[in-house]
């Protein structure tokens, strides 16, 4: 039997992008595991197995097999900590080397001709007193590298480190041997004592600096996080108590007093107040609940006195839940990097290979029978082409692109989302519920000859009772607020795309479509100019039936957000076509569409019609992102090449979605896109910079014209501009240009 399951773990060790594909493909080959995802950015791992036949242990045991530190994931916190924690040491271990390093470092300015004239005291140019400074840094301060390689060479394959050990073990016992064979009463043997600290210090920054970034760039994270609420006011056992947010469970009575936080997601029992949900919407305006309205965790209660019932905490409010897909977007991988663990893949062997040869040419023929020059060389090669921006260059712009997202209310599922999404040129906007608030208002009441319209309302609203539909919903306010009592319901089906069915008081209600009357045979010929009459006014009708006799209508009015407009005209004007696609009938949405510039609607279509319409453009060679609200767009958006939710994302329209867009406000749907155009741009830059310095690099240094421990600056500085430009997407502001002018209804 299949077990499935999956653990995140938090690595430990790894150097580069080798290290990662390393503990993938070891991962894989594990008898049990169906997938395995190591970002090294993030410093952990996705794993899936069958439980039946592999255990969590035995993964963990694998991972240290193979040379790395893995635990099961702690909470974010921890995570945090841990991280500060390895930031500290990193910067002790640096100073250190620094320290011990810039006397050698002193040393140095006396071979060029340029500064030849600085003082360096004698004492600094004895071989012996070199050697006691650089002994230290290779092996105490280095120490690091050579545990890392020697495990990355037990398991026959070759990281950054094994580079780094053999360019800087090169440089020092090289400078050994020199040392102990010259007599330096005659004269000083040329040493590269200070090539190898230099190195070392100077990738100690390097990484520093990764560290750094790593910890800013889960800022996104954190700053969601600290949002929630620390403790909640419940009511156990008749009296009042104070805990801690861990310990609500669901079913909790909480009390929330204005200005409070609302600690977990729940439902109002007692009270009014509005609730400030920016921090989950980015709806500035506060939204007025009343009891059976639901509140989220970490929203602020503004005016009111609440007491509520506690439905979701932990790990399953909307906020953890929100917080969990951008941590997995940020571990996730864009197709693009598979093309960066490939080529970090052979680069290490071939670097290796290049190198002897270097090393060979150079003491063969350029500098026949002299070890120095050809030592040099073969060390600045080692050093210049580490591969090790090449790692870094995708994750850090997918984990700082997916993080400002974040911020800006869209959540990508993936680093492959946030990669495909700047490829779209056409976007489909469903109608109820996207383009418009989907909260209709009962409007218009038609009543068949010889009804009672107390009784329809009545009847109809018995129907609804049970619908999830926005329209049922608005229908059935509507109704109540006449002070109509609903009946006792029998046999309720919802026929998605076309209506509902039930039996009320034993006797058969339909409301819905055209469609739907058509589908049991009912004659409504009489209904049909009026309901053409309605529709022309861009309002939605719907027919009732009795016993399968047509009994009457009731409109519902919609109202178009307030931004649809204004952020349909900004995706024209970037170049991409906008269809609106409904369920609603062709005259309504047509009414619609007008009001927003949209020339291209579908209307009609049934769920699995609209993932149909989908694959029909995308046949055309169309590349659709559809964006929807509701249970009936779940097929086109997983059908499509990018599916977005609208909403605070628990439906089943999110699961469905590649991207969820908290905020209401069509506006993120451009805001998505550019964003994926920026991040793509990032890691094109950033791929531009690794392989740059790498490949400019190795044949300046093996013509020796590139000093070993200038070769390790560019290697430090390859690694800091490429987390520095990726920083820079955290700081993207895509300011939002009205371009058409278009009023409000
Ligand atoms: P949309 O694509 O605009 O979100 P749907 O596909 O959900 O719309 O519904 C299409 C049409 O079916 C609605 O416009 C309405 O006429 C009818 N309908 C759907 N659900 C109901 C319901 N619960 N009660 C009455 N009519 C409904
Ligand atoms: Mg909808």
């Amino acid at each position: 039997m299949m077990n499935a399951q999956a653990t995140s773990l938090q690595i430990t060790g790894m150097t580069c992008a080798a290290c990662a594909a390393r503990i993938e493909k070891g991962l894989h080959k594990m008898d049990g595991v169906t997938m395995a995802n190591v970002n090294l950015a993030l410093e952990n791992a996705t794993v899936e197995f069958d439980s039946s036949r592999v255990a969590v242990s035995d993964i963990i045991s694998r991972v240290e097999k193979l040379g790395y530190g893995a635990q099961v994931k702690e909470n974010d916190q921890a995570v945090f900590n841990h991280r500060e924690e390895a930031i500290q040491k990193q910067k002790r271990k640096f100073a250190i080397s620094a320290i011990l390093s810039l006397p050698l470092l002193w040393t140095m300015v006396g071979h060029f001709s340029l500064t030849s004239f600085i003082y360096v005291p004698e004492i600094l140019m004895n071989p012996w007193v070199q050697m006691i400074l650089a002994t230290p840094v290779q092996f105490i301060i280095g120490g690091q590298f050579y545990i890392s390689a020697y495990k990355a060479l037990r398991d026959q394959s070759a990281n950054m480190d094994v580079l780094v050990v053999m360019g800087t073990s090169a440089a020092y016992f090289y400078s050994v041997y020199q040392a102990v064979n010259t007599n330096a009463q005659l004269h000083y043997p040329h040493l590269y004592f200070e090539t190898s600290a230099v190195l070392i210090t100077l990738i100690l920054l390097g990484k520093l600096f990764e560290a750094k970034a790593k910890g800013r760039s889960s800022e996104a994270i954190q700053k969601l996080m600290g949002l929630q609420a620390k403790t909640a006011l419940v009511i156990r056992n008749d009296a009042e108590r104070e805990i801690s947010i861990e310990d609500v469970v669901v079913g909790d009575i909480i009390l929330i007093r204005p200005g409070e936080k609302i600690p977990v997601d729940g439902e109002i029992l007692e009270g009014n107040t509005a609730v400030d949900e920016s921090m989950l919407t980015g709806e500035s305006l506060p939204i007025d609940k009343e009891a059976g309205s639901i509140v989220f965790g970490s929203t602020v209660n503004k005016n009111g006195f609440i007491t509520i019932r506690a439905t979701k905490v932990g790990r399953d409010t909307a906020l953890a839940q929100i917080i969990k897909v951008v941590e997995d977007a940020q571990g996730s991988k864009a197709p693009i990097q598979r093309l960066a663990d490939k080529i970090s893949d052979v680069f290490v062997p071939v670097v290796i290979a290049l190198a002897i040869m270097t090393y060979l040419v150079w003491l063969i023929f350029l500098a026949p029978g002299e070890f120095g020059p050809a030592m040099e060389s073969l060390i600045a090669v080692l050093v210049i082409a580490c591969p090790c921006a090449l790692g870094l260059a995708t994750p850090t712009s997918i984990m700082a692109g997916s993080g400002r997202a974040a911020e800006l209310g869209i959540l990508f599922k993936g680093g492959e989302h946030l990669e495909q999404t700047h490829h779209i040129n056409t976007v489909i906007v469903d109608k109820t519920g996207t383009v418009t608030n989907g909260k209709p208002i009962l409007t218009d009441v038609i009543v068949a000859e010889g009804m009672n319209i107390r009784m329809l309302l009545s009847f109809i609203g018995s129907a609804e009772k049970q619908s999830e539909h926005p329209l049922a919903q608005s229908i059935i306010k509507g109704i109540e607020q006449e002070g109509i009592k609903l009946r006792e319901v029998r046999d309720f089906e919802a026929i998605p795309g076309y209506g509902v069915k039930a039996t009320v008081n034993q006797r058969a209600i339909l409301v819905g479509t055209r469609k739907l009357m058509n589908k049991y045979n009912i004659n409504i010929s009489g209904a049909l100019g009026m309901m053409e009459e309605l529709e022309a006014e861009g309002k939605t009708a719907m027919i009732a039936s009795i016993d399968g006799r047509y009994a009457g209508m009731i409109a519902v009015a919609d109202t178009i957000k307030d931004s649809s407009g204004q952020a349909i005209a900004r995706l024209q004007d970037m170049g991409i076509e906008v269809i609106m696609m409904t369920g609603d009938n062709e005259r309504t949405a047509r009414a619609i569409a007008q009001q927003l510039g949209i020339q291209r609607v579908m209307a009609e279509l049934l769920p699995e019609e609209k993932a149909q319409e989908v694959r029909k453009l995308q046949a055309a060679g169309r590349k659709v992102a559809m964006v929807g609200d509701g249970t009936n767009d779940a097929p086109a958006l997983a059908v499509a090449n990018i599916g977005m939710a609208v909403g605070t994302g628990t439906d089943i329209a999110m699961e469905a979605a590649d991207i969820t867009l908290i905020r209401g406000d069509l506006n993120s749907i451009a805001d998505a896109i550019i964003m994926s155009h920026k991040t793509m741009a990032n890691i094109k830059q950033n791929l531009f910079w690794a392989f740059g310095y790498n490949t400019l690099g190795i044949p300046i240094a093996a013509a020796g014209f590139l000093a070993p421990w200038l070769a390790g600056v560019a290697m430090a500085f390859s690694s800091v501009s490429v987390v520095l430009n990726a920083l820079r997407l955290q700081r993207v502001e895509l300011n939002k240009k009205a371009t058409k002018k278009w009023d409000v209804h």
